[in-house]
């Protein structure tokens, strides 16, 4: 298809959904369900189908198996998280640069750590390194609430924005050091970390409830850095080494706010 033919179903879609949603309105209901600002992403158009095919080829045939992740995975517009001269690669099996050094996460990678967290549909998650928001967008399509921490006020502000553009209304968004992690709405169900640490925070693991668990890439940036699941128990922590990965370094660091 053309793109100036893509671009005019598009427009047509779009009027269609804005009587649907006049209608639904008129009938008591609220609104139509179409539309790109629903927070469950589209479910037609060329890019849900890209989405399957990601789901399929990228994620379940590495084996993760989750359908609760599969479906979020499916749901969220990965293609409005990445900058629009990359929009043609959001569904390509790799990460994405995303302004300023960081990366938008492989999708692969996305749906093992959130099906690595164990998340269940009443939880509280906190995610350190907001980056895009695409990780944060999958999560609230898992959880009740998450809470996110970026320490670059420019990308904090842009993932906020979008976030609450599209309709993820339960995600909070902060600048910050995720060293400190969030202790006004700890404790958590659930921490996922997606910049590297070289050492497990100690403050991430005091906001975890009991049961809580954290998937976190810990190492150092050259690579060896090992994907990890720390589950806090009455007397401590458990420790699951799941997967060698590659994540940019976690800056800041004890004591500092920058
Ligand atoms: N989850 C993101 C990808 C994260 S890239 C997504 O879905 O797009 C890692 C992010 O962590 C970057 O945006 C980086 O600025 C941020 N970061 C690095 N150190 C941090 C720290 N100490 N606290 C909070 N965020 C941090």
């Amino acid at each position: 298809m053309t793109k100036r033919l893509r671009a005019l179903r598009e427009a047509r879609r779009v009027a269609v959904c804005a009587i649907l949603g006049v209608v639904a309105m008129a009938a008591g209901g609220a609104g139509g369900s179409c539309g790109m600002s629903h927070p469950n992403g589209e479910n037609d158009g060329p890019e849900a189908s890209l989405r399957r095919r990601m789901v399929r080829e990228q994620i379940v045939a590495r084996g993760v198996e989750d359908p609760r992740v599969l479906d979020a995975m499916e749901r969220v517009p990965r293609h409005l998280f990445v900058p629009e001269d990359l929009r043609a690669r959001a569904y390509d099996d790799g990460p994405l640069p995303i302004g300023g050094g960081q990366t938008i996460s492989q999708p692969y990678i996305v749906a093992f750590m959130s099906e690595a967290l164990r998340t269940r549909p009443g939880d509280r998650v906190l995610e350190i390194g907001t980056g895009s928001g695409y990780q944060a967008a999958v999560l609230a399509t898992l959880v009740a609430q998450v809470y996110s921490i970026e320490i670059r006020p420019d990308l904090a502000r842009q993932a906020a924005d979008r976030l609450q553009k599209l309709g993820y209304g339960n995600v909070m968004v902060r600048t910050g050091d995720g060293h400190l992690g969030w202790p006004e709405q700890a404790p958590f169900d659930a921490i996922i970390v997606t910049a590297a640490p070289t050492e497990l925070p100690q403050r991430l693991v005091e906001q975890l409830r009991p049961g809580g668990r954290m998937v976190i890439p810990i190492g150092l940036e050259e690579g060896d850095q090992r994907l990890v699941r720390i589950t806090r128990t009455e007397t401590g922590v458990e420790r699951d080494t799941l997967l060698p990965v590659r994540f940019v370094p976690m800056t800041g660091g004890p004591g500092r706010t920058d």
